[in-house]
């Protein structure tokens, strides 16, 4: 019952984080080791999480 799990293991080992490329260990995201990580990736890449939330520019 550990197939999800092998084939993780078969991409690149242990997941990364995707900002300090740490070990995600017991995080909870996919992709970032903790959530101030998620918070800089999003602010490095410019993503507004405001917008995609559905508060919408006035048109
Ligand atoms: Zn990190």
């Amino acid at each position: 019952m550990s197939i999800l799990l092998d084939r993780a293991d078969d991409r690149t080992g242990p997941a990364l984080c995707a900002l300090c490329e740490r070990p995600l260990a017991t995080s909870p995201s996919d992709d970032f080791c903790s959530e101030s990580c998620q918070q800089k990736w999003h602010a490095a890449n410019k993503v507004d999480q405001s917008i995609t939330r559905g508060k919408r520019p006035a048109a």
